[in-house]
């Protein structure tokens, strides 16, 4: 079973800054991490191929730093890391993302199951995954918290949703968004991290993977940002206390259907 996990290194902190001149993410004097979802398909990834044998491979677009989350993912036991950076992919929106990212794919060729987390902390949007199956002409199934089964080449996954989950059944190759529920997340062994330390990060740049130039980068987005701004902050919650709290909340809801 070989497997790819695209991960994201996105800034390690809830409190992300936007440049209102660019409308980018302010990726400068910022900590990194793998995005949260990512290290959840990381070790499913992990797990699946302890138990079915095969190769693991941690996938990235971004800047060089990105280098530093796929050698966390081989510390964690990844087989191979790849990053795939170009300064013709700066300003790449979701779908020039998915199309880099499944160009590198096809390069890598061999695969039986792509995983991905459910969404980026940072862009937030969860388009990449499903971009990049479109890009294949994969099968996918969003959302996964459970496989149940992997055999003659089809998985069978719990896909959860509002009300519950569905049980979804696809050809491999296939590719899966995961949640958190699906695991828990190991954490890197002292020898995985030595390991990580002289682990050789193959590079590719846009001719290694033939990504036509008009697809990636600012020429290759069609997302065109306008203007950002901050939902209001919500007014504070009422609480009542006491004896009467129960007759006070009956109060101030008949108030507010009057
Ligand atoms: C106009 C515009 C310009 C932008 N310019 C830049 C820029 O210059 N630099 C920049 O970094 N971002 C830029 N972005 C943000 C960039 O488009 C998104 O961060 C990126 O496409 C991923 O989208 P997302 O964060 O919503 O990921 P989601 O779709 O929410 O991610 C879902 C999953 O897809 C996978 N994934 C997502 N991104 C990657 C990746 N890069 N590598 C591997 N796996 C991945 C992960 O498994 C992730 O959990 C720009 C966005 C717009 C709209």
């Amino acid at each position: 079973m070989n497997i790819i996990v695209c991960l994201k290194q996105v800034p390690d902190s809830t409190d992300i800054k936007i440049d209102p001149a660019t409308k980018r993410i302010v990726r400068e004097g910022v900590k990194f991490m793998i995005n949260p979802f990512d290290m959840y398909a990381v070790e499913e990834g992990l797990r699946l191929k302890e138990k079915l044998g095969g190769k693991l491979t941690a996938l990235t677009m971004g800047p060089s730093q990105a280098e530093s989350a796929l050698r966390e993912a081989i510390s964690l036991g990844c087989d191979e890391a790849i990053l795939v950076s170009d300064s013709a992919f700066a300003g790449s929106d979701t779908l020039a993302t998915s199309y880099i990212l499944s160009k590198a794919i096809e390069k890598i060729k061999d695969y039986d199951l792509i995983f991905c987390g459910k969404q980026a902390l940072d862009g937030d949007t969860a388009h990449v995954g499903p971009g990049i199956a479109g890009d294949l002409d994969i099968p996918q199934i969003i959302n996964v918290r459970k496989i149940r089964d992997i055999k003659e080449g089809r998985v069978t996954a719990e896909r959860m949703t509002e009300y519950g989950y569905d049980v979804l059944e696809a050809q491999l190759p296939c590719l899966l968004t995961v949640v958190k529920d699906i695991n828990v997340p190991r954490l890197p062994s002292l020898k995985g991290k030595m390991k990580a330390k002289s682990a050789q990060v193959i590079v590719w740049k846009a001719a290694d993977i033939g990504a036509e130039e008009a697809r990636t980068g600012v020429k290759g987005s069609a997302t065109e940002v306008w203007k950002i701004t901050t939902p209001p902050a919500r007014p504070q919650g009422k609480i009542f206390e006491g004896e009467t709290a129960v007759d006070q909340l009956v109060e101030t809801l008949k108030g507010l259907m009057k």
